[in-house]
Order: C-alpha cells, then structure tokens, then sequence
C-alpha cells in the first residue's frame, strides 16, 4: 500500500483483514507545515461531512457500506471517529443540486427529511435560509474526523499484521517477480502495488489517472463553549447559493489547539495545480486570505448571529477525476490505483479501499471506477 491516507490506510486494513501480508508505506502528517519540503495529504484536519445522501448513487452507495462499518473500525482500533450530529442538504428547491440530491433520495430510498423553508427555520433557527429553500435532513449521519479515521484504519491493519513504514515512495519498479519500491527509508519488494497516494498519485503511477487537483482554502471560525452549547443541534450542512462557490459548514468542533471551530469552506474559483512543486508551495502557503474573506462573508449571512472569536485558515487540495468517481483500477499486471475523492472522498473512504483492495488483490475492477483515456475536459 502506498499512501496512509484515507484510502489507503482503509485499504490496508481491508486487505490485512483478509489474510495478505501487508506492507503500508505512507509519513506522518507534517508538523511545520509551512517549512516542510515532502509529500502532503488531505486529511490533516477534524473535519469531513459524512452523509449518504448525494448527487448519484455511485457516492451514496460507497458512503452507505463505510457508514455501515464506523463503529466496527473504531472498535478494531480503539480509536473514535464520527461525531452522530446529522447532516443536512439545502438550497433554493429548483437548484440542480437538490433536484439530484432529491432524486438520489427516492432512487436509493434514503431515510432523510424533506424539510421545506418553515420547517427549516423551526428546526434550525441559527440559519438564514431563504424562503424559496428546500433541505433534505440526515439525522445519523454527521461528521468524522479524517485525521482520527487514518489514525483507526492505521492501528485496526497493524493489528492484524500489517507492517506500518513512514517513507515517502519515490519510484516503483516492476519485474516478472514483483514490485520494489525505491522510499527514503530503503528498498521494499512486494508481489503487488497499490497506489493511493491523493494528490501525489498522478506523479507516482506508471499510469496516471490524470487528475485536476485543486487549491482548496477552509475557513475556521472559533466560538466560546456558550456559543457552541447553543449550536448543540446544529448538523453538518452542505448548501447552495447565488454564484460559482459549492459551501459546506461543520459545526463547532474541538481542534487539537483546545479550542471550538467552526469551519466553512468552497472556493469561488479553480485554481488548478499542475506539478509536485505547485502542490506542495500550496501547502505551505497556509491558504489564500481572498478566499477566507469571501467564505467569512458568506457565514456572516448564513448565521447573522453567530458570535466570532477568531478566524483562521488552511490549506488542503481535492482530486477530481474524468469520470467524476473514483479511479480504482489496474495499472499494469502488478499495480494498481485507488484515488480520486472528487472532494467527497472521506466519508465512503473505507469502501473505496475496500474496492482498491479487491482490485490489487487480482479481484474485479468495479464499472464505475474504471480509466478512461485522455484528459479532463
Ligand atoms: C478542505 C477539504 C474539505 C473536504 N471535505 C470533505 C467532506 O466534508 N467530506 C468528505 O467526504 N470529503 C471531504 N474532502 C475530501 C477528502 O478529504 C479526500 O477525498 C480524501 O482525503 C482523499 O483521500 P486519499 O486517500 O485519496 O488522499 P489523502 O487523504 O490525501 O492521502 C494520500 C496520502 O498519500 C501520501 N503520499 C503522497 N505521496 C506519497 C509518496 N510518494 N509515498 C508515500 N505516501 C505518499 C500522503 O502523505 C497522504 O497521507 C475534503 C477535502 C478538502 C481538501
């Protein structure tokens, strides 16, 4: 397994479960952040909306089985993760992405409340909604923390036998015999490869899946214990408005600093990053202070209430496909990839290592995760 993020860290659990013997090769989270010259990842927060509910089947389907499976990796691991405070879809009720969202809930016959603009203002008075908006509610869902989450998947593999190496990879070599992989800390020899290294796989992969990785600026908004006790029902809130940004907030969370953050992100623009070096001078640029303006702004009208202590940033990137799903698929005889989380990538992340997993294994490569050839357009 090359890569300890969220897909391969799942992966690797996934496959040391079944009996194979199980290299998992991928550093620690950075502490300097802003000196650091290697390899990042996009899972270094606490963090992530989890929900089924979703623009196509493909992702509620892949974020149903990893739900379904939270409580048994925490308890392989010891290690908690999902936060249970629901989760919420909601825009003006002709968007396209709540009429998706609205048919993905009746196709997949999702257990969530359709909540119109009254209902939604009695339910969640904090939010200004407007009056033409439209919610669909997800009350066992919630968020998980994508830090925690590695950390489980990690500890569930090492304890069924997986051996656990913080190198960085900086080739891969194939030979009738196996694969060698070249890392800062030595050689390692494997029957087979599978790369899930994010943002970095693209420059890894004999075949890359050519994916548009993205600066992504969040926005952290810290409030006192009184504030976030009177946002005790707040959920996990995916929402749309006027203009080109696809926000999402999570309510407060305590963050390693001790303190309670919200966070806010969706970026109004693209910004594509082309080379290992680009992704990396990202990183340690901390974010883009425009963006964090443009996000607090957009809280401010969404919560006009809510009482600000601080506002911070950060720095992370998503991977997009062609396809629009994951690509989990064999590479050559030896290796395969599984990558790609499309910005949603955390919550399902366990079934999409479970699938990079039964395709490294010589297993079927699932239909909606196969390449195509050629570029994103
Ligand atoms: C700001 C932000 C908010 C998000 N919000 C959500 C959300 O609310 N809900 C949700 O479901 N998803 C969300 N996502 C998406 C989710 O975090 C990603 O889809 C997910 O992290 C992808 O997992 P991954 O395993 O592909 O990559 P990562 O988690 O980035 O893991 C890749 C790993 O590969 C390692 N690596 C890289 N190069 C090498 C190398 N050469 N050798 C060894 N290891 C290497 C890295 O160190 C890293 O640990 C968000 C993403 C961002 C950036």
């Amino acid at each position: 397994m090359i890569g300890r993020g969220l897909i391969g860290s799942a992966a690797a659990r996934h496959l040391a479960t079944a009996g194979h013997e199980v290299l998992l090769v991928g550093p620690d989270e950075p502490q300097n952040k802003a000196g650091h010259r290697g390899v990042f990842g996009s899972h270094y927060d606490e963090g992530r909306i989890t929900r089924r509910i979703a623009v196509s089947p493909f992702w509620t389907r892949v974020s149903a089985a990893s739900i379904a499976r939270y409580d048994r990796i925490a308890t392989e691991s010891g290690i908690a993760f999902f936060t249970r405070c629901g989760a919420l879809l909601a825009g003006p009720r002709d968007h396209p992405f709540i009429l998706s969202a609205g048919a993905t809930r009746q196709a997949e016959a999702l257990a969530t409340e359709e909540l119109d603009a009254r209902a939604l203002a009695a339910r969640f008075p904090f939010f200004a909604f407007g009056p033409d908006h439209l919610g669909y509610y997800e009350a066992d869902t919630g968020h998980v923390s994508p830090r925690r989450l590695v950390a489980a998947q990690t500890e569930a593999a090492r304890r069924r036998g997986a051996e656990v190496v913080p190198a960085v990879v900086r080739g891969i070599d194939e030979t009738p015999q196996g694969v060698v992989l070249a890392t800062d800390q030595g050689r390692y020899q494997a029957d087979a490869a599978l790369i899930a290294a994010g943002a970095m796989t693209d420059h890894l992969s004999p075949r890359p899946p050519r994916m548009r990785v993205y600066a992504r600026t969040a926005s952290f908004f810290e409030v006192t214990p009184a504030e976030a006790a009177r946002l005790a029902d707040m959920p996990s809130l995916l929402f749309r408005v006027t203009g080109p940004s696809e926000p999402y907030l999570l309510p407060p969370i305590r963050y390693p600093d001790g303190r309670l953050w919200l966070k806010l992100g969706g970026d109004p623009v693209d910004v594509v990053l082309e080379t290992p070096e680009a992704i990396g001078d990202w990183f340690r640029s901390g974010g883009n202070p425009d963006v964090r303006d443009f996000q607090e702004a957009m809280l401010r009208r969404l919560m006009p209430d809510l009482a600000i202590e601080s506002v911070g940033m950060t720095a992370c990137v998503t991977m997009f496909t062609a396809i629009g799903n994951p690509v989990i698929d064999r590479v050559s005889d030896r290796i395969a990839v599984a990558t790609g989380g499309n910005g949603q990538g955390a919550k399902c992340s366990d079934e999409l290592g479970r699938l990079g997993a039964q395709v490294v294994a010589g297993g079927p490569v699932p239909k909606d995760t196969c390449f195509i050839e050629g570029e994103l357009t």
